[in-house]
C-alpha cells in the first residue's frame, strides 16, 4: 500500500502547490486564522469526510475511519502565519501587508490536506482511524495546541505525528530525535524604576541605563557560571530599551529576553537565578523594579519507539536520501503538548530551496516545495509501521 499510496501523492503535487501557494497569498495571523479554518474545513466538506471546527478556538479536526481495524493516529499540521512583510519577489507572495507565511506553515497545511484526499480515496482499505489535527495558533504562545487537546482533540487517540518543513536542511533529509527535539522557550521582562535627572548631574540621579547594563553581563554568567556545563540552556536579553537624549540620564529601563531548556529542573533554576540577579542589582543600586516571567512551550521530547517508526518509515520514502536522528534545537513548539499527552514523535523534512538559504521567520524566507510530498509520504509512512507494530 505504501508504494501506490506515494505515486498517488505525486500524481496531486500540483493541487499540493496550489493550496500553498494560495495560502501563502493569504496568511492570517496567530488566533486571526478565520479564513484559513474555513478553507481547510470547505476541503474536508468536498471530500466528504467528518470534522469539527473551532476546536479550541480556529481548530479543525477532520476524522478518516477506515474499514479495517487498527489504531487511531493524529497527524497534525499548524496553519498560522507571521507579523512581517514578505519581500520575495514571486508571483505567490503575500497579499496581505505585514503578514507572512514565513515559517512553512502553509506548506505542513497543504501537505496534510492532500494526504487526507488520497486516503480518504482508500478508506475501505485504511486500517483504524486517522484523525487530521490542523491547529492554529503555533506562532504565539499560549498556542493552539494545548486549547485543541483541552477540548479533546487528542479523545482516543493512541499516537500522535507531525511534520515541520525545514527550510534550512537540504531537500531529502528527514530528521528527528528519539528523544529531545525542540527546547522550552519561556519569556521574561524586567524594568527597573531609576531616577533620571541631568546628564551633567549623576550624583543626583540613579542611572536606569547603567543599572539595567549590570544586569544583562550579570544574567550572562547563569549559564556559564550557574548550570552544569553538561547541561544545556540559553539565557538572551532580546531587547534592552532606556534613555531619551544624550544629556539626559535614563529615569526607566525596559529589558526582554528568552530562556530555552530541556529540563524542568534547569527551567526551575534559571528563573530563580534571573529573579535573584535582578533582585540583588536593583538591591546594591537602591531602585525598584518589576519582574515577570511567562512560561511558554514545553520542550519537545519525542518517544523513542514512535521516534524509530518514523526514521523508518522515511528509509522507505521515495525522494528520501538522508535520514537522521539528531540532536535537539534550540527553537520551541506546541507540538511538545501533543507529546506530552500521548506517544508521538515530531520530525523535520529538508527543504532548503536552491539559491534561497533565509532561515524561518525571515521577510525572504521560502521553500523547496517538492518538501511537500516528503512530508506527506513520511506521514503516512510512520502511520502505516504504527498500524503494522500494532495489530493483532
Ligand atoms: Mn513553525
Amino acid at each position: 500500500m505504501f508504494k501506490k499510496i506515494q505515486q498517488e501523492i505525486d500524481a496531486l503535487y500540483p493541487e499540493m502547490v496550489e493550496i500553498r501557494r494560495y495560502l501563502h497569498q493569504h496568511p492570517e495571523l496567530s488566533f486571526q486564522e478565520y479564513q484559513t479554518a474555513a478553507y481547510i474545513a470547505d476541503f474536508y466538506e468536498q471530500l466528504g469526510l467528518p470534522y469539527q471546527t473551532k476546536v479550541g478556538g480556529n481548530g479543525v479536526v477532520a476524522t478518516l475511519k477506515g474499514g479495517k481495524p487498527g489504531k487511531t493516529v493524529a497527524l497534525r499540521a499548524d496553519f498560522d502565519a507571521l507579523p512581517i512583510q514578505d519581500v520575495k519577489d514571486v508571483p505567490y507572495k503575500s497579499q496581505v501587508p505585514n503578514v507572512m507565511h514565513a515559517c512553512g506553515h502553509d506548506g505542513h497545511t497543504a501537505t496534510l490536506l492532500v494526504l487526507a484526499k488520497v486516503l480518504a480515496a482508500h478508506q475501505e482499505e485504511v486500517a483504524g482511524t486517522i484523525i487530521f489535527l490542523h491547529q492554529h495558533a503555533e506562532e504565539y504562545a499560549p498556542g493552539g495546541a494545548k486549547p485543541m487537546i483541552e477540548a479533546g482533540a487528542l479523545k482516543d487517540v493512541d499516537v500522535v505525528f507531525g511534520n515541520h518543513l525545514w527550510a534550512t536542511t537540504p531537500l531529502g533529509t528527514v530528521q528527528t530525535s528519539k528523544e529531545a527535539f525542540m527546547a522550552g522557550a519561556d519569556r521574561f521582562a524586567v524594568t527597573i524604576q531609576g531616577q533620571g535627572g541631568h546628564g551633567g548631574y549623576p550624583h543626583e540621579t540613579k542611572d536606569a541605563l547603567v543599572i539595567g547594563s549590570q544586569l544583562v553581563t550579570q544574567l550572562q554568567t547563569i549559564v556559564s557560571r550557574k548550570m552544569d556545563p553538561l547541561d544545556t540552556a540559553v539565557v538572551t536579553v532580546g531587547k534592552f530599551t532606556a534613555g531619551n537624549a544624550f544629556n539626559i540620564i535614563a529615569d526607566t529601563a525596559n529589558l526582554i529576553g528568552t530562556v530555552r531548556y530541556f529540563k524542568q529542573d534547569t527551567q526551575e533554576g534559571i528563573m530563580k537565578e534571573i529573579e535573584q540577579i535582578v533582585k540583588g542589582v536593583c538591591l546594591a543600586n537602591g531602585v525598584t523594579y518589576t519582574f515577570n516571567y511567562e512560561k511558554g512551550y514545553p520542550p519537545l521530547i519525542n518517544h523513542a519507539e514512535e521516534a524509530a517508526l518514523v526514521l523508518r518509515a522515511a528509509e522507505d520514502v521515495d525522494g528520501v536520501a538522508h535520514v537522521e536522528n539528531v540532536a535537539p534545537v534550540m527553537g520551541g513548539e506546541d507540538f511538545s503538548y501533543y507529546v506530552l499527552e500521548k506517544p508521538g514523535a515530531f520530525f523535520f523534512t529538508g527543504a532548503q530551496k536552491e539559491g534561497n538559504h533565509y532561515p524561518h521567520h525571515h521577510p525572504h524566507f521560502d521553500f523547496d516545495e517538492r518538501a511537500m510530498p516528503i512530508a506527506a509520504k513520511t506521514l503516512f509512512g510512520a502511520y502505516l509501521a504504527y498500524q503494522k507494530k500494532h495489530s493483532v
